[in-house]
C-alpha cells in the first residue's frame, strides 16, 4: 500500500482572512493539538496576534515570519490592559488594515469576553469571525478522564463561573436554582472563592457527600486533579495552595475518573497534548 498522504490544510478551503478584520480564535484548554484547524490556519496568516494570559504560548509557534505578537494579559505582575483598551487597540489594527487574530484561552464566547470583544467590533464597523475553541470545561475534563455527560450519572450540566467582574462570588447567580438545577457544575474561575462557593451550595441543598474534582493546568504537562468532596471544601486549608488554572466540577460523574483516567506521564510526553 502506498503511504497515506495526510496533509489536511493543503486542500482545506479555508475563508479568506480580509485585511482590517479581526478573528477571535479559541485556543483551547492548553495543550497546543487542541487549536482547531482554522484557528491554525488563522494564525499562519495573521499580521498581529493579540493574545491572552491563559493561551499556551507553544502555538505562536505557528504565526508566519514577520507577524507581530502582543500580549493582552497579566505578565511580570504587571496589571493586566482593561478590556476597553484591548477593544479600542483591536479596534485601531484593524483600522490599519492589519489582518487580526484575538487569541483566546478555551473558547472566545465561554466566560471569554469574547462577546463583549464582538460587540464593540459591530459598532465601530470592523468585521470579524469567531473560531470556536475546546473550553476547559469540556475538554480539561477530558484530560483529567471525566465525561462531561455519562447516561448512568446525569443528562444536563451547567457551566458557571466562580466570580463576578468586581471578584465576587456573583450575586447574579440564582443559587438556590443553581445548587441543585444539574447533576453536574463545572464551575469557572472558582478556586480562589472555592469555601463560600462550597458552602453556598450547601445551604441551598447540594449534598455534603457529592463528589468534586479541582483540575489544575488541565490537558498540560503539569496537569493535577484533587479529588474531594463538597462538605470537605467548605476548610479554605482543602483547596488554597492548589495551582491555577483551575477549573472545578461537582457532581457523581467524577467517580468515572478511577476508571477513565488516561493522562498520565507516559502520555505527556506527546509535545502536542
Ligand atoms: N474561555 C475560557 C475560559 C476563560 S475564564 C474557556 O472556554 O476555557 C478562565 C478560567 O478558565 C480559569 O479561571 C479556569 O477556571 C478555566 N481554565 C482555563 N484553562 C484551564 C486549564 N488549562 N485548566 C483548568 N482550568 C482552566
Amino acid at each position: 500500500m502506498p503511504p497515506v498522504d495526510f496533509s489536511p490544510l493543503e486542500n482545506a478551503e479555508f475563508p479568506a482572512f480580509e485585511p482590517g478584520s479581526v478573528w477571535l480564535v479559541g485556543a483551547g484548554p492548553g495543550a497546543p493539538g487542541l487549536l482547531t484547524l482554522l484557528g491554525y490556519s488563522a494564525l499562519s496568516r495573521a499580521d498581529v496576534v493579540v493574545y491572552d494570559g491563559l493561551v499556551n504560548e507553544a502555538v505562536l509557534n505557528w504565526v508566519r515570519d514577520g507577524a507581530v505578537l502582543e500580549h493582552a494579559g497579566k505578565r511580570g505582575g504587571r496589571p493586566s490592559p482593561h478590556q476597553a483598551d484591548i477593544t479600542l487597540r483591536l479596534i485601531a489594527l484593524a483600522r490599519e488594515g492589519k489582518r487580526v487574530l484575538r487569541l483566546k484561552g478555551g473558547d472566545p464566547f465561554v466566560f471569554g469576553r469574547g462577546g463583549e470583544e464582538c460587540q464593540a467590533l459591530a459598532e465601530a464597523g470592523v468585521p470579524f469571525r469567531i473560531v470556536p475553541g475546546i473550553s476547559a470545561g469540556i475538554g480539561g475534563l477530558a484530560y483529567a478522564g471525566i465525561p462531561t455527560t455519562h447516561r448512568l450519572t446525569n443528562h444536563s450540566v451547567m457551566f458557571l463561573t466562580g466570580h463576578d467582574s468586581s471578584g465576587q462570588v456573583p450575586s447574579a447567580v440564582n443559587w438556590p436554582q443553581v445548587a441543585t438545577a444539574a447533576p453536574v457544575l463545572v464551575i469557572y474561575m472558582a478556586l480562589r472563592k472555592l469555601p463560600e462557593i462550597a458552602a453556598t451550595l450547601l445551604a441551598n441543598g447540594r449534598a455534603a457527600e457529592d463528589l468534586v474534582a479541582i483540575l489544575s493546568n488541565a490537558s498540560l504537562p503539569q496537569q493535577s486533579v484533587m479529588e474531594t468532596t463538597l462538605g470537605a471544601l467548605t476548610d479554605p486549608e482543602v483547596s488554597q495552595d492548589l495551582p491555577t488554572p483551575a477549573i472545578v466540577v461537582v457532581g457523581e460523574v467524577v467517580r468515572f475518573r478511577g476508571e477513565i483516567e488516561w493522562y498520565g506521564p507516559a502520555l505527556r510526553s506527546s509535545a502536542m497534548g
